[in-house]
């Protein structure tokens, strides 16, 4: 889906996402609003604290929001998001009618 490696420059910056009330950091592309996950990429590379980088990386996983992206760490096994997840879950239950 995402195969726009090539004709594509990014710009790599370092963001702090809040998501159900955990602290995501990670890379964030200025031109495509992209995100990476921190778990696949090396994010000290990619976006070093207070650098902008222009590093083309292949085959990474991008996600258009945060929401995606934090289903994607779930997928890692990480016990931590997959309690982001479960709260998340939560909270939609609440204003949902099933
Ligand atoms: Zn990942």
């Amino acid at each position: 889906m995402n195969e726009l490696s090539l004709s594509w420059e990014p710009r790599w910056v370092r963001v702090r996402l809040k998501f159900a009330g955990t602290e995501i950091v990670t890379c964030k592309d200025l031109s495509t609003n992209l995100l990476v996950c921190p778990l696949c990429v090396d994010i000290d590379k990619l976006c070093p604290e207070g650098k902008e980088t222009n590093i083309t990386v292949d085959n990474i996983y991008t996600f258009y929001t945060l929401e995606d992206l934090v289903n994607h760490m779930v997928t890692h096994g990480s016990p931590k998001f997959v309690k982001v997840i479960k709260s998340v879950k939560e909270f939609g239950k609440k204003g949902g009618s099933s």
